[in-house]
């Protein structure tokens, strides 16, 4: 929505907003050779190479400061404002005094770990609330396989705003939206600058997310021009807030000052084999392994069913769109869903999101609404799984798989690792098992001999580090196993919701064999008194048909969904809504 509007202002008024983006470019020369994969690698080594994950897994989680993280955000709420079409000149207030400290700041992190780091701005021209060009930050740690390029892109967007999308006059301190998330990006090119990784990784701060995703849309066009081998984004925004506002976007927060610092949740877009999704789970996986073992606080890492909450937008999705795999880390708890209606009293989006309240009237901040040590937390998440998505271990091209019965049989297309992981998912976002070969690529597991069961595959390495995984196949119900006396499969089969039981937001999804002659198809959802919630027309395809279902927050109970083609209901099953 936020993009034809501008298209229009741009047409209509052709001053604030423009959609066109032109040249785009680093402002050092040497960002875009490294980018690109041409450069020395021995030119940016480290006297002292630790590549060895579990060594970094473990120094992530001691070196990433709630300290550092706060020093940042208080420096950041010095600017005033750093709406997007704010002051470029001022060297205290504003977004160019705002870009110009954290390009300074990743200098300091370069110098501080052997000049390892090649900072750039990107910059693009936009009209973008009256200005004509901007500036997306970047620290570029590069990696030691230029021969096999990959790029981890660790962002989150510098700008703010408050209620008026591009009032320049008014307090934005944007702490929580999104000075928390340009923090987590400028501690890891801090901390991790002092590791070695096959991949190259970029730490961005990005601007323009506010009116429109902007920056990140300046430099994923750019990726796609220059042909750059984007491997994942991990987008960080609103990730530092625990208490939760009266309103909130759904999925939505309990309510009013509720507070939550020991979960997080993981955005990402689509549902069955979705590159997406498969980063949000080995972002999870890689934190269960690495860190969950010596974490003080265990976070609750949440594989979210949308993309995004209901309405809103971040800089994973300019990623996406061009087929990158992008997922959002935002807190568990927001306070506000920046509706800005007459009566919203909540803090994002408006002058009041600030770093704290002064209690005790000393003039001093004494109560803080972000929380550094869950900001720190969800940055040694990240760091964790950006260091061993970063070990570029090859991932499968290909596999098989069959089952008969409660047996499945995967075949996977070799890679110069010999050792592998099969996942198998049934019902939820999340992986139910993983399953690990070593020396062979061929093994034989249990799984439902009914019912949806999505597999995919990764190799490891010698650390036992997983690959990104590759897509996934659904492996549809076993058919050449009936006995003459068993029911045939029908053409038509719904599968259980997943996740279930669920909060607000669930995919259905139905296999179809063949698609028959029909007129119109519907999956109804209906309580248990029989009365029909909701109807949401669908189109048959043949194979896997999925839909998402959101029911709204407060609902409790269990209900039926049935998928129904000319009226007539062709398959019925129950699904719990938890909230
Ligand atoms: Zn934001």
């Amino acid at each position: 929505m936020v993009r034809l509007i501008h298209t229009c202002l741009c047409l209509i008024t052709g001053t604030h907003f423009c959609f066109a983006q032109t040249n785009i470019l680093t402002t050092n020369p040497l960002a875009e050779q490294i980018l690109l994969g041409n450069y020395n690698p021995a030119d940016y080594a480290a006297s002292t190479i630790v590549n060895v994950p579990s060594i970094i897994a473990a120094e992530l989680n001691t070196r990433i400061s709630p300290d550092s993280l706060k020093s940042y955000i208080l420096k950041m709420s010095t600017f005033k404002t750093r709406n997007t079409g704010s002051d470029t000149l001022s060297p205290v207030t504003g977004i160019g005094a705002a870009r110009r400290w954290v390009h300074e700041q990743f200098e300091t992190f370069s110098a501080e770990n052997e000049d390892r780091l090649v900072v750039s701005y990107l910059q693009f021209n936009q009209t973008i609330c009256g200005v004509g060009q901007h500036r997306n930050i970047m620290a570029v740690l590069p990696g030691a396989n230029p021969s096999n390029n990959g790029v981890i892109l660790i962002e989150g967007h510098l700008d703010s705003r408050c209620n008026v999308l591009c009032d320049t006059a008014c307090v934005a301190e944007g702490i929580e939206d999104n000075a928390t998330g340009t923090a987590l990006v400028m501690e890891l090119a801090r901390v991790m600058s002092a590791y070695t990784f096959e991949n190259t990784i970029v730490f961005m701060a990005t601007i323009g997310e506010e009116q429109g995703l902007l920056g990140a849309n300046a430099f994923a066009a750019y990726i796609q021009q220059k042909n750059i081998p984007l491997r994942a984004v991990l987008n960080n925004d609103i990730i530092g807030g625990i208490i939760c506002g009266k309103t909130s976007s759904p999925p939505s927060c309990p309510g009013l000052d509720q507070v939550d610092s020991t979960s997080v949740r993981l955005f990402s877009f689509g549902a069955f084999n979705s590159k997406h999704k498969q980063l949000a789970r080995f972002i999870k996986l890689q934190y269960q392994k690495n860190i969950l073992p010596q974490a003080s606080v265990p976070m609750n890492v949440r594989i979210m069913s949308p993309e995004d909450r209901t309405g809103r937008g971040g800089d994973h999705i300019p990623f996406r769109e061009r087929n990158y795999a992008a997922m959002r880390f935002t807190s568990a708890n927001e306070h506000g869903d920046a509706s800005n209606n007459a009566n919203y009293t909540d803090r994002q989006h408006t002058s009041g999101d600030v770093l704290g309240a002064d209690t005790d009237g000393d003039g001093e901040v004494d109560s803080f609404y972000v929380d550094f040590n869950y900001l720190a937390r969800n940055a040694i998440i990240n760091a964790n799984a950006a260091a061993m998505a970063a070990r570029n271990v090859p991932t499968p091209s290909d596999f098989t798989a069959t089952r008969v019965g409660n047996q499945l049989t995967v075949n996977i297309t070799p890679t110069s690792t010999g050792a592998y992981r099969v996942a198998l998912r049934t019902s939820t976002n999340d992986w139910d098992s993983i399953f690990t070969l070593i020396g062979t690529t061929t093994g034989v597991f249990p799984c439902n001999p009914t019912g949806g069961l999505f597999a995919s595959v990764a190799s490891f390495d010698l650390h036992g580090v997983e690959s990104l995984f590759s897509e996934e196949k659904l492996v549809a119900p076993s058919v050449s196993t009936n006995e003459p006396n068993e029911e045939p499969t029908p053409n038509i089969q719904l599968f259980q919701n997943r996740p279930n039981p669920f909060d607000e937001a669930t995919w259905i999804s139905f296999w179809v064999n063949e698609v028959p002659t029909y007129r119109s198809a519907w999956v109804q959802i209906v309580d248990l008194q029989g009365r029909v919630i909701e109807k949401i027309p669908v189109v048959l395809k043949q194979g896997l048909n999925e839909t998402m279902y959101t029911h709204g927050y407060g609902v409790r109970g269990t209900f039926a969904y049935a998928l129904v083609v000319d009226g007539q209901v062709v398959d019925v099953r129950q699904m719990i809504f938890a909230n």
